[in-house]
């Protein structure tokens, strides 16, 4: 009986002993698992968290997946089923934006949320389309008219009223760009509408006027054309001035631009001569002393001779000369003229323009010395002289006749004392001037005062024509030439 009543009591008491185990090992469980290894749910986008959807095209929802993860156990997670999941947000594909959609997943009391970007974008450009024009379109046309065109967007639509149009010779420009700022550019070859001929304009203007004597440059051009833009260098000048003869010249300039518009300019250029002053024959005996190539070591003996007689005479100077024995000559009296800077044959008879250039040389040389600008000169060799024949045929034929335009008076001689010759003593000297001058009533005595000789016969001489009744006078501008026959 005993027994009996025990077996239900001992039963029970297994029975508790097995709940209190089972709860305490529940209790474990639960420690480890939602203490020491903590739940958390994650929810993550299917596909990119980003997306960006050309207009036009269709938003296509990916999805999420949930997955559980704990600090210990399934860190990186496994994939829950059954989660709860609702969305917040829309895209609309008509409209370019930027939306969000915001997932949420809840399960067995836990959530989380993630987000989703679709940007709806516009990245095409406009399309621009000419319209042809057709065959003999432009035929007879002075100027662009439009064919035609249209602008349409993908988004924007139409949008022709916005295309910009930049006209260039030969080419228009059509450009547009749509709210995106995507752009858009196409061009239309135009036959070139250019009636207008170039524009030449002459530095200086078109008539001008120089002296003989001094070398024509060309004082510039430039040409302009309104569609082919600077033709300067395509400009034709023809024509030439002698700047060694009076008279009229035509410099013509012309070009043409590239649709064969011509243009055509002409210069006047006048080479004017300087009136030859008139030649004065003195009434009395008279002798024109004359002294070239100095002035030398000699010369201020000689101008205290001439001082010593009150004679005046001329001095044809060069430019090796003492330029204080220069303005002596002018302070005391004497004429200055020119003779050479170099008296270097080769060099000045090798052309005009090298003969010019010595002259003016030699005249600056003088008037900054003396103050004189004198226009009184002798060639180099005389106007009859035929070392200039194998360097330069006809020069002195071009030479008298330009330098007297040119305003410039030239003196030959016509008594020779031949002391740049055979004469080398003053006693050969005197023989030869006092021959000479028996022969003329008005002479004019070639000498050199670079020779000491021939500046010793000065005195001799000049007592020599005082006592016939000479008067020793200096040349000026109306003075006699004695010009020489030119043989070159
Ligand atoms: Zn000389």
């Amino acid at each position: 009986m005993k027994t009996k009543t025990n077996k239900p009591a001992r039963l029970r008491k297994g029975l508790g002993i097995l709940f209190l185990l089972m709860a305490l090992l529940g209790s474990l469980v639960w420690t480890v698992l939602f203490r020491i290894n903590r739940f958390s749910l994650s929810v993550t986008t299917v596909g990119d968290s980003v997306v960006e959807i050309e207009y036009g095209g269709r938003f296509e929802e990916p999805g999420v997946t949930v997955s559980l993860h704990g600090t210990r156990f399934w860190k990186t997670g496994i994939p829950v089923s059954g989660a709860k999941l609702t969305m917040e947000g829309q895209v609309d594909e008509a409209v370019l934006g930027r939306y969000t959609l915001v997932y949420h997943a809840s399960w067995m009391g836990l959530s989380a949320q993630t987000e989703r970007k679709v940007c709806i974008v516009d990245t095409q450009s406009p399309v621009i389309r000419l319209t042809e024009p057709p065959d003999g379109f432009w035929d007879g046309r002075g100027s662009f008219q439009e064919p035609g065109f249209s602008a349409v967007d993908n988004y924007d639509g139409d949008i022709t009223d916005q295309v910009r149009i930049l006209h260039e010779p030969g080419l228009v420009t059509y450009s547009v760009t749509d709210r995106c700022g995507n752009p858009a550019s196409v061009q239309r070859k135009i036959p070139v509408f250019d009636r207008e001929p170039p524009v030449i304009e002459l530095t200086g203007g078109q008539n001008l006027t120089i002296g003989v004597g001094k070398p024509y440059t060309e004082p510039g051009f430039r040409a302009e054309d309104a569609v082919d833009g600077d033709l300067t260098a395509q400009v034709l000048a023809e024509g030439t001035v002698d700047w060694l003869r009076p008279g009229m010249y035509d410099i013509t300039y012309s070009v043409s631009d590239a649709q064969g518009n011509a243009a055509s300019v002409t210069r006047q250029v006048e080479v004017v001569a300087q009136p030859r002053p008139e030649t004065q024959w003195p009434q009395e005996k008279t002798i024109y002393l004359t002294f070239d190539d100095g002035p030398g070591p000699h010369t201020r003996r000689l101008l205290d001779v001439l001082d010593r007689w009150n004679v005046k005479a001329t001095f044809f100077v060069t430019g090796f000369g003492d330029t204080e024995l220069m303005k002596q000559i002018v302070e005391r009296g004497h004429s200055i003229g020119i003779h050479t800077v170099t008296h270097d044959y080769e060099t000045i008879y090798s052309s005009p323009e090298a003969y010019f250039d010595d002259l003016y040389r030699m005249q600056e040389i003088i008037y900054a010395a003396t103050g004189v600008r004198t226009t009184l000169m002798r060639f180099p060799g005389g106007s009859s002289n035929e070392v200039s024949c194998a360097l330069s045929p006809g020069i002195m034929t071009t030479l008298t006749q330009a330098v007297q335009d040119a305003g410039f008076q030239y003196f030959d001689w016509n008594v020779d004392s031949d002391d740049a010759g055979r004469a080398r003593d003053a006693k050969t000297v005197f023989e030869n001037v006092t021959e000479g001058l028996a022969q003329t009533r008005v002479a004019m005595v070639l000498q050199h005062d670079i020779h000491g000789y021939s500046v010793d016969a000065v005195e001799q001489i000049i007592a020599w024509g005082l006592d016939r009744g000479y008067a020793f006078r200096p040349l000026n501008e109306h003075s006699p030439g004695f010009h020489h026959q030119v043989n070159n």
